[in-house]
């Protein structure tokens, strides 16, 4: 999943492990964001469910 830094604009990408963890965190909570954390500045850009159900891929993983 590509995500854009919200802070320092860099582009970085989430591994399998993350996914799978936010995955687990937006089924026990769909009302809770989680934390990417950049690899340069270590700031933290929010996503929404909504935002990772906007992949078909992560949308089903979402739902199984
Ligand atoms: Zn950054």
């Amino acid at each position: 999943m590509q995500i854009k830094c919200s802070a320092c604009l860099m582009p970085f990408s989430l591994n399998k492990e993350e996914i799978a963890e936010m995955v687990e965190l937006f089924k026990s909570d769909p009302n809770v964001h989680y934390d990417a954390h950049c690899p340069k500045c270590r700031k933290a850009t929010r996503i929404t469910k909504k935002q990772l159900a906007l992949n078909p891929i992560y949308k089903k993983m979402l739902e199984g």
